[in-house]
């Protein structure tokens, strides 16, 4: 059997989970749209798919313990009848859902957060409403109530919040509970409020109802749980009622990255295998598991009884089912990128995913079985060249993909040699493996003049981007070179650079130039210490007392931009700190405001601001040139006066600001639309 691990049974006494994978729980923003046929038909094709067991996004007890006002909440007896109607359907399909119960507390977005005491948070503008005695009964009331309505709404069972830091985890830490009643003081004190919790929703529920708790087991923040206080909370919280534990991993506010794509996959499988032994019910572990091979080399080594994998299911909701039937190499990889999940989810965005635009949008992106079988011609093998040509041949076309160069991914290509970046990797062989699959005909080294496409019904021109090029006095001398030829290594530039351009490729140059050759995301020992964060049995918390130690940067950088603005705004909203950290620590100079004067062999000249003032001559071995592309469309011109049906996606359609977001869903509406 492929994964046997992965695929053993989990009896709970009262109930068997069919295999050991749980869909951790996803704010999607589905619930908030209050469509709730659509929020059926997200999580039933993650139960088509196979995954053992659902939990949902997390579903607030009560107004005050809302992410933010509005958000979806088990309150009324309408709340009931919604969920009613999902959890009705996941059950018909053999599934099984439980119900995650989110008390934000101070991390609330609103002026009625609560929490042990008024502490704001970093990561927040409100400082919340410390709790009053009563205060605290109503919340564990609340929480218990919600609870037994999820029950009454046919769940499975629940999963408690208890970790990133939201309201249980605030009793929890020092750090965020100075209260001195019977819900503060010592570390006793502290879990008397999440104890609580846990027996009045198993006294509420009764026995036969899974309950989870989401265990913060490493909190990377000041004065976080020890190791010892973790090991006492999960003793207590099992004796409490609990069926299963969970793990979180750092708080919110942490200023460490725990999911990003830099952060080594299964980096912290290692901690919840610590619990291991310590608890008589089972353990799920989480945190960048995104293949069947890696959730099953961590049950095999028994760091867990189960692997909870999240945005996985938003890349493909077939990933159980097709780790089952041995058809892993199609499970469509999560590359971690957070931009079209959690970059929505905090720009309060519907939620969906950079490389399958269908997620969270199953019933309005189909790509139905075509009655009328076309010719369909893609140029250019990027990621929009590539997702049409997908689509189009899923769906029943005959495709045929052009592309000029040796080799498929376009831009991905350079993305993956970025150190952090080596998911895209996965997701290039990904692509190569289902362009065989599908039976898209792949013309490599081939360009597609007129005279071939002729005899096409469709045309999709996708011939991306080109380098913007730069109209500054000197810039066409040697020392002047495109990111380009940097980051294929056409060229080696020396130890002192001027990056022109703070856009994702600006960064991404930064880094490649200051990285040593071995990224810390291949090799979790020198990722840890990148970000100082050690065994908890050592350090509260997890931090490292010495600190992050980042790697020494293998050249000089200076990144510079015309705006006056903080450099890096537009990254990513989740990850653009991790990047902005990353390079500032290894030394890496950022000034807006900038004019370009002119360029000599010396270097660079620059001044700033509209008067132009404080001119100085930045020294430097070389400029690279990161300054945005023009889209490459001289093709679609040509074709757009011919008598054909000429598309264009992706770069070439525009190249402002273009992402492989963008590029990936416009090309696949457009494939599922001919
Ligand atoms: P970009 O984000 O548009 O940035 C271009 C940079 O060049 C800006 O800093 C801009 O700042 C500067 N610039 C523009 N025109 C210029 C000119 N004529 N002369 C000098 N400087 C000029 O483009 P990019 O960095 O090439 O990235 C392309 C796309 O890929 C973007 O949409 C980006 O989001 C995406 N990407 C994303 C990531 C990620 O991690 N999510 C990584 C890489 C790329 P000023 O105009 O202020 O000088
Ligand atoms: Fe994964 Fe990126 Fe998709 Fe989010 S958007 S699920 S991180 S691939």
């Amino acid at each position: 059997m492929n994964y046997p691990n992965l695929f053993k049974p989990l009896d709970l006494g009262f109930t068997v989970l069919k295999n050991r994978v749980i869909m951790g729980s996803m704010h999607t923003g589905l619930e908030e749209y209050g469509d709730w046929e659509r929020v059926a038909e997200f999580y039933l094709e993650r139960v088509r798919g196979e995954v053992g067991l659902i939990v949902t996004g997390g579903i607030s007890p009560n107004e005050e313990g809302a992410v933010f006002p509005g958000a979806s909440a088990m309150i009324t007896d309408a709340d009931v009848q919604n969920h009613s109607g999902l959890t009705e359907k996941i059950h018909l399909e053999g599934g099984k859902i439980v119900m995650q119960i989110l008390h934000a507390g101070r991390y609330a977005y609103s002026e009625s957060a609560v929490a042990p005491s008024p502490i704001k948070s970093p990561i927040s503008p409100f400082c919340p409403i410390e709790l009053t005695s009563e205060g605290v009964e109503k919340q564990i009331n609340d929480i218990a109530e919600a609870a037994f309505k999820a029950k009454c709404a046919g769940y499975d069972g629940v999963e408690l919040m208890g970790s990133e830091g939201y309201l249980l985890n605030q009793f929890i830490v020092s750090h965020t509970n100075k209260r001195n009643d019977k819900w503060g003081g010592s570390y006793e004190k502290r879990i008397r409020f999440p104890l609580e919790v846990v027996k009045r929703v198993r006294e509420r529920v009764g026995r036969k109802f899974i309950l989870i708790y989401r265990l913060s087991m490493i909190d990377l923040i000041p004065n976080g749980s020890t190791w010892d206080e973790v090991l006492e909370l999960a003793a207590e919280v099992e004796s409490a009622g609990a069926s299963i534990i969970n793990t979180g991993i750092g708080w919110h506010e942490a200023r460490i990255p725990t999911i990003a794509t830099s952060v080594p996959r299964r980096a912290f499988s290692w901690i919840t295998k610590k619990l291991m032994g310590h608890v008589s019910i089972p353990i799920i572990t989480s945190n960048r598991i995104n293949s069947p091979e890696i959730a099953e080399s961590i049950l095999e080594e028994g760091c867990s009884d189960m692997v909870s994998m999240a945005r996985p299911f938003l890349a493909d909701p077939n990933f159980v089912k097709k780790a089952r039937s041995g058809d892993a190499k199609h499970i469509v990889p999560c590359i971690a990128c957070n931009q079209a999940c959690l970059d929505h989810t905090f720009s309060m965005k519907l939620t969906s995913c950079l490389v399958n635009p269908q997620a969270c949008h199953e019933t309005d992106l189909l790509y139905t079985q075509t009655e009328v079988k076309k010719k369909v011609a893609v140029i250019g093998a990027g990621p929009a060249g590539i997702s049409a040509s997908i689509v189009a041949s899923q769906r029943g076309h005959d495709v045929t993909l052009f592309e000029s160069k040796s080799v498929i991914g376009g831009q991905l290509n350079l993305a993956s040699s970025i150190p952090g970046k080596e998911e895209f990797l996965g997701l290039l062989k990904y692509y190569s493996s289902e362009i065989t699959k599908s039976g898209v005909k792949l013309l490599l080294n081939t360009h597609a003049e007129q005279k071939l496409l002729f005899s096409f019904d469709e045309i999709i021109v996708a011939t991306g981007v080109q380098p913007r090029n730069l109209k500054i006095e000197g810039s066409d001398n040697a020392n002047v070179v495109s990111y380009v030829d940097v980051l294929t290594r056409k060229i080696n530039p020396g130890k002192k650079i001027v990056i022109i351009g703070a856009g994702g490729i600006g960064f991404d140059v930064a880094e490649f130039l200051t990285s040593s050759k071995n990224s810390t995301s291949l090799n979790l020992t020198a990722w840890l210490k990148e970000w100082g964060i050690t065994d908890p049995s050592f350090a509260a918390g997890g931090l490292a007392p010495e600190g992050p130690k980042p790697e020494a940067a293998s050249r000089d950088v200076i990144i510079l931009q015309r705006k006056n603005e903080r450099l890096g705004k537009g990254l990513g909203k989740t990850t653009g700190w991790i990047h902005r950290t990353k390079l500032r620590a290894r030394g890496v100079q950022m000034l807006g405001g900038v004019n370009y004067e002119n360029i000599s062999k010396d270097g660079i000249l620059v001044s700033f601001g509209s008067e132009r003032k404080d001119s100085r001559m930045l020294k430097c071995d070389h400029i690279v040139v990161c300054a945005g592309q023009e889209p490459e469309n001289k093709l679609f011109k040509e074709l757009a006066n011919l008598d054909l049906k000429v598309h264009v996606v992706g770069g070439a359609d525009i190249a402002s600001e273009l992402d492989a977001k963008r590029a990936i869903n416009q090309a696949s509406r457009l494939a599922a639309s001919i």
